[in-house]
């Protein structure tokens, strides 16, 4: 058996600040990873502007996203962080997989349906973005992509366009597998519990972004929704309560019948809101810190990107090379 480490990629947007559903659904996981894989942790910036982003904060985002992501325990000296942009090869192997993908598999897309119902205007960027998120996975045939339920269909989509690849012309890709938490794996928001908690709402009631201060983390759950009862359940039917519930037992890394056993005896909301605040704050205390130790060190942030780059572009150029030659493109 190889005893060479599997490959493990995913990214967040640089689309604002991370948020709980970011922490608890993603970065807290993906750094439990760092030892047992060979990590690849990137900010997808070409897939932010499948949305108008504002130049200077899209920028500003970006390195913002890149402290943050260590602040959440990415440690660059243990894993390769890097911008999608920066690397030639992203949307050179999308288009490539662009031309195996039927129309009617993009439309069919929870998330296109989801964005494009809230969004004024569509374009085609946001149609196609499963195939870059594909692109993003197979360039550097990634064994596993770890991310929160939202994303499962995209990594289907992946894994289809991998085998289709693979049976045109021959074995080239890696299937990639999604890799999902069962708690954690979709936080809603506190003010619509039957949407997804999201960096792109605009109402941040809704929303715990990982640099709030404990006081906001207390007044946001005890204004977060819930249902007229008293009953703590992990039922979806009682969907506001149950997603405290299931915040409380990823935050605490327990299962969801443990934390209903736990919270059995109590009679009123109130209380149990209170211990999810605390539950939370001590959750990211240690994140903070970090972040505010180098959030604005610029020349640090700037340098393990640099560092990313020159790792992961030789492998994206091998890639890209196999791929052309492959699929008839003339070498150089
Ligand atoms: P946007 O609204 O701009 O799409 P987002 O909040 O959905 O932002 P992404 O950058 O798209 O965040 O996703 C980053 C990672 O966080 C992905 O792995 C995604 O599956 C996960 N994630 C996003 N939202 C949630 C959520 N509410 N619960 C659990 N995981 C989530
Ligand atoms: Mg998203």
């Amino acid at each position: 058996m190889s005893d060479e480490k599997k490959i493990v990629l995913t990214g967040m947007q640089p689309t604002g600040l991370l948020h709980l559903g970011n922490f608890l659904g993603a970065a807290h996981n993906w750094q439990k990873m760092l030892d047992q894989y060979t990590c690849y942790f990137f900010i997808p910036n070409q897939h932010a502007i499948t949305i108008h982003q504002v130049p200077a904060n899209l920028r500003h985002a970006t390195l913002n996203c890149v402290a943050q992501y260590i602040a959440c325990g990415l440690d660059p000296n243990r894993c390769t962080i890097f911008v999608q942009s920066h690397i030639i090869g992203h949307t050179e192997l999308a288009w490539i997989l662009g031309c195996l993908t039927p129309l009617g598999q993009l439309y069919r897309m929870h998330q296109f349906k989801d964005k494009s119902a809230k969004n004024e205007s569509i374009y085609s960027g946001l149609l196609y973005y499963p195939i870059l998120m594909a692109a993003d996975i197979l360039l550097y045939n990634a064994d596993f992509v770890p991310t929160g339920e939202d994303q499962r269909q995209h990594v289907e989509l992946a894994r289809d366009l991998a085998e289709k690849f693979n049976t045109t012309y021959s074995e080239t890709f890696t299937i990639p597998m999604p890799l999902i938490e069962k708690t954690g794996a979709r936080i809603m928001s506190l003010k619509s519990p039957e949407c997804k908690m999201s960096k792109s709402d605009p109402d941040s009631s809704a929303t715990i972004y990982i640099t709030d201060e404990p006081k906001v983390i207390q007044k946001k759950i005890a204004a977060a929704v819930t249902d007229s009862g008293s009953k703590i359940s992990a039922n979806p039917k009682y969907q506001g309560i149950a997603n405290l519930l299931n915040i409380y037992c990823a935050a605490t890394e327990i299962t969801l019948a443990d934390g209903e056993e736990k919270f059995k005896t109590y009679a009123a909301y109130a209380p149990f809101k209170k211990e999810v605040a605390e539950a939370l704050i001590a959750l990211l205390e240690p994140v903070q810190k970090k972040y505010q130790a180098i959030k604005d060190d610029k020349k640090y942030l700037q340098s393990v990107i640099q560092k990313g780059s020159e790792t992961v572009q030789p492998i994206a150029h091998h890639t890209l090379s196999k791929v052309y030659r492959k699929i008839g493109f003339l070498e150089r």
